[in-house]
């Protein structure tokens, strides 16, 4: 394992354009529940019912309620020592952008400037009439309406079915076939199109670092596996880092 350590680390060292390609793992030591898992969100309500716009239509009230409940949790979160790390490496020029499928802007939180968000953000509403789109002050209480329009606003997040902003995909895709060395933390890296941006590095002839407790779809293409926490194997990544 330690030589493992070692290999990540040197692939990091002589890294000319290194990516990180994060997803709910990485904030899993913030409390924040990932979507699959064990203690994943999915154990507890069925994706149908909340995170599709047919279920949002149905119901929104009940999903709303649903996201001022992560809203209120997420506010006072504080990002975990691997979303610092990332901050830290891209302030020192070792990272260069972080392509994330979370949407609850620990990176930047942390930090972290260059972000690519796949799947929107958690603290954006749009108008599902016409587009209207706003970041949220505080907040909402209940289901917030549209101040051009009067219709409803939802997340401005991806839900399940819906395709994702295609300027947004070029350019992780872009990033993720400029970098030769991808660190891939947290990601169960079966939700598409996003699974694919590690996939598609790798071909491009990318190292990919994977940072995950259990194996994963991205396994099988990872140069150096990781089986570790993200906040335990990053810092001893920044350890080796600095002694090498
Ligand atoms: P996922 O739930 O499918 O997979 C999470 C992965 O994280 C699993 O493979 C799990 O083994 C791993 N993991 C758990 N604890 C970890 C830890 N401490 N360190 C490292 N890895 C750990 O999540 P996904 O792959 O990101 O894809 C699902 C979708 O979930 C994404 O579209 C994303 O938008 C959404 N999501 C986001 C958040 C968030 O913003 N924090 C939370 C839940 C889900
Ligand atoms: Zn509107």
């Amino acid at each position: 394992m330690e030589e493992e350590y070692i290999k990540a680390a040197k692939a990091i060292k002589q890294a000319d354009y290194l990516v990180a390609f994060t997803g709910a793992g990485i904030s899993a030591e913030c409390g924040i529940p990932t979507f699959r898992g064990k203690d994943g969100l999915w154990t507890k309500f069925k994706p149908e019912e909340i995170a599709t716009y047919q279920a949002f239509i149905r119901n929104p009230e009940f999903v709303w309620q649903w996201y001022i409940m992560r809203m209120e949790k997420l506010k006072d979160t504080k990002p975990s020592e691997a979303h610092k790390i990332l901050a830290e490496w891209e302030k020192k020029g070792i990272l260069k952008t972080v392509i994330t499928q979370n949407v609850d802007e620990l990176h930047q939180k942390a930090g972290s400037k260059n972000v690519i968000e796949l799947h929107g953000n958690i603290w954006r509403i749009k108008c599902i009439y016409c587009d209207n789109k706003k970041r949220l002050k505080k907040l909402p209480k209940s289901m917030p309406r549209c101040d051009k329009c009067g219709n409803i606003m939802r997340p401005d997040v991806v839900w399940f079915g819906e395709a994702l902003d295609p300027l947004i995909l070029q350019l992780a895709f872009d990033e993720g076939l400029k970098s030769d060395v991808m660190i891939v933390i947290g990601t169960s890296g079966v939700v598409y199109p996003a699974g694919h941006i590690p996939v598609r590095a790798k071909t491009m002839g990318a190292f990919i670092i994977e940072i995950n407790p259990e194996e994963s779809a991205i396994t099988p293409v990872a140069d150096v596996y990781l089986a570790e926490k993200a906040s335990v194997a990053m810092k001893k990544l920044k350890n080796l880092l600095s002694s090498l």
